[in-house]
């Protein structure tokens, strides 16, 4: 084989991962964040951003051509998905998000599809399996920890405690953690279990073990991945989960 065809071999062997695309609601318009896209490409996937608005069959259509889904960060989930009213005035939501996200997610889940969500993904997944969240932690959960950082992103400003398959997978018991929320799960979702625990007593991880792999995080590793070990195994554990399922 000619050196571009092993290339293109090799290519042909990553997983396609589809990536919930941002919303910039100043200019109605999509947006990436490209350390989602370098953290997961550098783990061996080939990701691409998806579109925000698609008919019911046109997201049967793109999630058949994905190998596994990334849920990014983002503004809030809208209280409704949870059954609760919007109760603190500081909820700023993502209507177009969050139609696109609840029927990827459902679907996603009855294709038993491994998905990997980040801040407002975690908030998103434990919502959508009958959880609740806290509004706005400075004035619902009032605590000494640094839940909402300023820059560097990179920068860790808290930690958790870890539990379940992440400390298995991590071989620590604790771990530093960048924070860049104001939202945080209130009541965890049934089928949810705990994986990374707050100073404070927030749950910082998830992960559903009904499913092959369900993974979610309070916390940026896509901000950490470049120099934080954990980080890049977090990305790397779940392109392998994406590539056993190809
Ligand atoms: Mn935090």
């Amino acid at each position: 084989m000619k050196p571009k065809d092993v290339n293109r071999e090799k290519g042909k062997n990553k997983p396609l991962i589809g990536v919930l695309p941002l919303w910039d609601a100043q200019k109605e318009s999509i947006w990436m964040l490209p350390d989602y896209m370098d953290a997961l490409a550098q783990a061996g996937a080939l990701p691409f951003i998806l579109p925000l608005k698609a008919a019911d069959d046109d997201v049967e259509r793109l999630l058949g051509l994905c190998d596994g889904l990334l849920f990014t960060g983002g503004q809030d989930v809208a209280p409704a998905i949870y059954g609760m009213e919007d109760q603190t005035g500081k909820t700023e939501p993502a209507e177009l998000r969050d139609s696109l996200e609840i029927r990827v997610l459902e679907l996603a889940l009855r294709r038993d599809m491994p998905l990997f969500g980040i801040c407002r993904g975690l908030q998103f997944i434990n919502a959508f399996l009958g959880g609740t969240l806290y509004q706005d932690l400075p004035t619902q959960h009032l605590s000494d920890t640094t839940h909402s950082q300023g820059r560097p992103y990179s920068q860790p400003v808290h930690r958790v405690e870890l539990q379940g398959a992440l400390k298995e997978l991590l071989g620590r018991q604790t771990l530093q953690v960048n924070s860049l929320h104001h939202q945080a799960i209130k009541e965890l979702a049934p089928e949810l279990q705990t994986m990374a625990l707050s100073e404070d007593g927030l749950i910082e991880a998830v992960c559903l073990p009904s499913k092959k792999f369900v993974w979610a995080v309070q916390w940026h590793p896509e901000f950490l991945f470049r120099t934080d070990e954990s980080s890049r195994t977090l990305f790397s554990t779940f392109v392998s989960a994406c590539k056993s399922s190809v």
